[in-house]
């Protein structure tokens, strides 16, 4: 089953210096349940394609289809994760979590209910009512992630989230990651510039390689398993 397909797609930036072309000729199709990485060096584009398919920034050519249907802004069908801490840091973390959830008449005691189904689902039950500011990194992240899935998105979108953790944090945070990932119906699309955290993570990795002033390419490697 298809959830994400990518056609053509491409982005041009224009500055007043002139036109930057970010991304040119993407094609690419994630499936359920997949886990999609895509790596490259800077500047080649990774965090333009992840902000367009989350409705961030418009696209300038192709097409980019969730579920068949076109993206032409931010939808409750996608969850995001970025690499600075987004949390409100004057909201606990329940509260947090229950910011993401739009419920149809739901009361603030159902929605308390769910948040805290999805903070157990990441190990933080016990923290629902601390604040972002007693939590460490990887926990934050965790958070972040418990709103990201609670309007149980089709896809995860996630932009180097753990970048800014340390080495120790950051292989924790891997393997809690692919934990919860086993456990939720959920596509993930996880950007990073690193190749060993791709290969320990995707089931498949994309590689998007910068070309200055030609035509680009996105190219499939097989995952090295020991
Ligand atoms: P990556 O995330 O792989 O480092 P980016 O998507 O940030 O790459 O950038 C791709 C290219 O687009 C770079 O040449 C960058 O300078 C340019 N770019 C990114 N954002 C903007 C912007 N808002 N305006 C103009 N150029 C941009
Ligand atoms: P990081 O990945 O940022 O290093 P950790 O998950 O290792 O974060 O947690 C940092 C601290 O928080 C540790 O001392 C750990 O004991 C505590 N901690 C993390 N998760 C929990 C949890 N679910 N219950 C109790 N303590 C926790």
């Amino acid at each position: 089953e298809v959830i994400l397909e990518v056609k053509q797609l491409g982005k041009v930036y224009k500055t007043a210096k002139g036109e930057v072309t970010a991304l040119k000729n993407i094609n690419f199709k994630t499936h359920r349940r997949e886990f999609v990485c895509v790596i490259g060096p800077s500047g080649c584009g990774k965090s333009t394609l992840i902000r367009i398919l989350a409705g961030l920034e418009p696209h300038t050519s192709g097409d980019v289809l969730l579920d068949g249907k076109p993206v032409t802004g931010p939808g409750r069908d996608r969850g995001m994760v970025f690499q600075g801490y987004t949390l409100f840091p004057w909201l606990s973390v329940r509260k947090n979590v229950m910011f993401g959830l739009e419920m149809n008449n739901a009361s603030a005691d159902e929605a308390g209910k769910e948040a805290d189904m999805w903070l157990e689902l990441v190990g933080l039950e016990k923290f629902a009512n601390a604040y972002p500011h007693e939590l460490s990194g990887g926990m934050k992240q965790r958070v972040a992630i418990a709103r990201a899935l609670v309007n149980q998105p089709r896809i995860l979108l996630m932009d180097e989230p753990f970048g800014a953790l340390d080495a120790q944090s950051r292989a924790k945070m891997q393997t809690h990651l692919l934990e919860i990932w086993r456990n939720v119906d959920v596509t993930i699309l996880f950007i990073t510039h690193d190749l060993d955290e791709a290969i320990f993570l995707a089931d498949r990795i994309l590689v998007l390689k910068a070309h200055p002033g030609e035509v680009q390419e996105l190219i499939e490697v097989p995952v090295p398993r020991p």
